[in-house]
């Protein structure tokens, strides 16, 4: 079963949030394997996940 960029792009976001499905995971990494668009798009739902953790964080120094 083919996954529409509309459908990956749903998951890619979905997965910013909670940890997706096996199946889920599986179609999207099949379809960010073939479309170059949402690869780009997982990238950088990617880095500003990290930016805000970053800046969330203030530091990245280990607490103590
Ligand atoms: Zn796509």
């Amino acid at each position: 079963m083919k996954l529409s960029c509309r459908a990956a792009s749903r998951l890619i976001s979905i997965g910013m949030d909670r940890p997706l499905g096996m199946g889920e995971l599986l179609k999207l990494r099949m379809h960010l394997a073939l479309c170059g668009n949402c690869r780009q798009f997982s990238r950088q739902l990617d880095a500003l996940r990290d930016a805000a953790r970053r800046a969330g964080r203030g530091d990245d120094a280990p607490g103590d």
